[in-house]
């Protein structure tokens, strides 16, 4: 069976997600949402007392984290070393944190496995500034 990857980018507030959502739903592809995952790096490593733009301290706290993504009724939850913290990563605190985390190489190098490893059975539509260039390049549909 061939899996199919859509990917989506554009600046933040051009309504990425918006269009995911809806594409997904309609094709019965899942969304993925990978701002989640660098939330919940961000928030994780926070948690654990790291300054998350300490770009060497950062990566040090990435082998404790186990990710995990579940869908309830097609939303998208994620889970850090099995607690669900779909709620904690929505908070200004966690945005900055995500943004934080996500400048550091090792983070990227890290969540670029996880995200892909979604593609290989599913149909997936992932959106991000580095989903059609670095973790779909080969994907079928840019947008
Ligand atoms: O989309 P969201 O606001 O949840 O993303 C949180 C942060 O994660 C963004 O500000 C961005 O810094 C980072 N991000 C990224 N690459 C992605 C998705 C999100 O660097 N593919």
């Amino acid at each position: 069976m061939t899996y199919h990857a859509i990917a989506i980018d554009g600046p933040s507030g051009a309504g990425k997600s918006t269009v995911a959502r809806a594409l997904a739903a309609e094709l019965q592809f899942i969304y993925i949402d990978t701002g989640a995952m660098y939330r919940a790096i961000g928030v994780y490593a926070a948690g654990k007392g790291i300054d998350t733009k300490d770009w060497d301290a950062v990566p040090t706290v990435l082998p404790e984290i186990k990710l995990e993504l579940c869908f309830v009724d097609g939303t998208q939850h994620i889970l850090v070393n099995g607690t669900d913290v779909s709620g904690a990563i929505r908070t200004e605190n966690a945005s900055m944190y995500a943004s934080n985390v996500s400048a550091i190489p090792a983070v990227r190098a890290f969540l670029l496995d996880f995200q892909r490893s979604f593609s290989k059975s599913n149909h997936v539509i992932m959106d991000g500034r580095d989903i059609g260039t670095v973790v779909f390049p080969d994907a079928e549909l840019k947008i």
